[in-house]
């Protein structure tokens, strides 16, 4: 389901199983506004100091406006977890995941929606698939990539790849290969 989601996504993006999907792309796509702190209105200046530099651990959150689906995104962690988080974030409301409840950022002069454990694991799974398909994972690992350069390529962290890599099998999906085919 996760997997035929990032694809399907893809396809709507007219982008192959292989291609990277910048999570800026699909929220653009999806009519999901991103903002970082700096963007959000009426923000006193200590509000802001508090959210970007004395609060540094956040990642992202999802929250309704009167605009729509917005992602407040913490845009000082390096670009391969933003994209992470963007993923994770747009992965609930592709699921429709219902908020338990709200938390309050420090700084955030708003809740941010949170969620039950299932639905975070959910989002996590989907999130992941959403930045590497297996198809492509598996393309790139016939092209020989190593785990940096699929990490590059698909503009997410090794730590991301490692787990794909685990999640998926494609590994030992490769080895059973005929030897025949792995030189072809
Ligand atoms: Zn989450």
């Amino acid at each position: 389901m996760a997997e035929r989601r990032s694809l399907e996504f893809r396809a709507k993006l007219n982008l192959s199983a292989n291609s990277p999907l910048p999570g800026r792309v699909l929220a653009r796509h999806l009519g999901i506004v991103i903002i970082s702190p700096e963007q959000v209105p009426g923000l006193s200046a200590n509000d802001l100091k508090l959210l970007t530099e004395d609060c540094k651990w956040w990642s992202a959150g999802l929250l309704k406006s009167e605009k729509g689906t917005l992602i407040l995104l913490n845009t000082s962690h390096n670009p391969a977890r933003q994209e992470s988080n963007i993923m994770h974030e747009i992965a609930h409301e592709d699921c429709g995941h219902e908020p338990v409840g709200f938390y309050q950022q420090p700084g955030c002069p708003f809740p941010l929606r949170s969620f039950d454990a299932s639905h975070e694991g959910e989002a996590e799974y989907l999130g992941a698939c959403l930045q590497i398909p297996r198809d492509g994972l598996l393309w790139a690992l016939k092209r020989r990539m190593t785990s940096a350069e699929i990490a590059n390529y698909f503009g997410a962290s090794e730590e991301m790849v490692r787990y794909r890599r685990n999640t998926t099998g494609v590994d030992a999906q490769l080895s059973r290969r005929p030897q025949t085919l792995l030189r072809a």
